[in-house]
């Protein structure tokens, strides 16, 4: 970071506050997790598993020696209500007294709704750049509304990161899924009261990402590329956990949690254009984003990122339609985005609009 200038304005003042995690990161450390589990004097281990991640499990489970008490193999995305509550009564009757979650952010999030009302710890192995792992937010889903909060109890106390496995992520979703990381990293820049440490964790995760997601989506299996991309979603894991979000997040909430459409491919559909409704509002961290990702301005930056690493870019091609436009933009202002420019009912539309098929706009009038 360079010094500011007077011209940048006021000095800042800011409340940071970051839930204690332990790391534990390298290729190969998955094989660690046996220890990790036993340093946190786990006897009865939940063991949550997506579908593409069982494998993984089934190793973990080997590695525990004796210790899962129950196994849940299966989730769905924005963690449903019934499977929250079934996955809780299996903590419950089976006395887990710690719950190890394998696998994209909707295991994350799983482990979380169950943790939220067992306050059992979570051990968690992230294989995605959703960036769960390092946050106290929840989620669960009832009736089309995904309701969220923030509790300390929810965040994993331990996370095993093991780029290895990440190689199985296809190009498409490594590039969503990466895009969905810098989304954190982008809305972090420009939180209200943001701390120096969350601002240079933001530029610092957008220039590792930025540069890694161009390699992984060529080559998924570069082990350099896929360490330095699952560092950039550590990063934005944390931001995400220490920041306070923005618009673009309420947009991405509201349309998974409302329209079902596919979380990350959503926050790679709608960045760019909040970044570029936000132009003016925010200049200067803006501007750091775009140094971050090596040009000049962070819509078009951002935009370009996406084309390069062939990330989703039209809401359209996500199934959301036109009609939609209008009870979409109302619902995101009911959340009451905390935003640097003001969302109403206009501007939310018209970022939605100029999400719908895409195109390049660095400016939202
Ligand atoms: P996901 O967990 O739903 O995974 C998407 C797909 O990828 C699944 O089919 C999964 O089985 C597969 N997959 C996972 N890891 C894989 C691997 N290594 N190789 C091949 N396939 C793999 O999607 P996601 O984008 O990781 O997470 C989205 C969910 O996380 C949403 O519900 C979102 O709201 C939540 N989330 C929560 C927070 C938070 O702080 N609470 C932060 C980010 C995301």
């Amino acid at each position: 970071m360079t010094a500011r200038s007077a011209a940048e304005g006021p000095a800042p003042s800011f409340v940071h506050e970051q839930g204690a995690s332990r790391v534990v990161f390298g290729p190969g450390e998955v094989t660690r997790v046996g220890a990790e589990a036993a340093r946190l004097g786990a006897e009865r281990i939940l063991l949550i598993s997506d579908r593409r991640s069982r494998g993984v499990a089934d190793a973990i489970a080997d590695l525990v020696d004796g210790r899962v008490c129950g196994r849940v193999v299966e989730t769905a995305t924005h963690v449903p209500h019934q499977e929250a509550e079934d996955a809780t009564r299996l903590a419950r009757t089976r006395e887990a007294d710690l719950l190890v979650c394998v696998g994209g952010g909707s295991a994350t999030g799983l482990a979380k709704a169950v943790a939220l009302r067992t306050r059992t710890r979570i051990l968690a192995v992230p294989t995605t750049y959703a960036g769960s792992e390092m946050t106290p937010i929840w989620g669960i889903t009832r009736d089309g509304h995904k309701r969220t909060g923030r509790d300390p109890v929810v965040q994993p106390v331990t996370v095993v990161y093991d780029p290895e496995l990440t190689y199985g992520l296809s190009p498409g979703f490594s590039a969503a899924s990466g895009m969905n990381a810098a989304a954190h990293l982008v809305e972090a820049s420009y939180a209200p009261r943001v701390s120096p440490v969350t601002a240079a964790i933001s530029a610092q995760g957008l220039r590792l990402l930025a540069g890694a997601l161009q390699k992984v989506t060529t080559a998924p299996r570069d082990p350099v590329a896929r360490a330095d991309a699952l560092t950039g979603a550590w990063l934005a894991g944390w931001a995400l956990g220490s920041a306070l979000m923005g618009l673009h997040h309420k947009i991405c909430h509201v349309l998974g949690g409302a329209y079902g459409l596919p979380h990350a491919a959503v926050h790679s559909a709608v960045l760019p254009y909040v970044a570029a409704y936000n132009r003016s509002a925010a200049p200067q961290p803006l501007r750091r984003v775009a140094e971050a990702l090596g040009g000049d301005d962070a819509a078009g930056a951002l935009w370009d990122l996406r084309r390069a690493i062939g990330a989703p870019a039209a809401l359209e091609a996500l199934g959301f339609t036109a009609s939609d436009l209008d009870h979409a933009a109302a619902l995101v202002v009911e959340e009451r985005p905390v935003n640097p420019r003001p969302a109403d009912v206009a501007g939310v539309r018209a970022v939605l609009r100029a999400a719908l098929d895409g195109r390049r706009a660095t400016e939202i009038p």
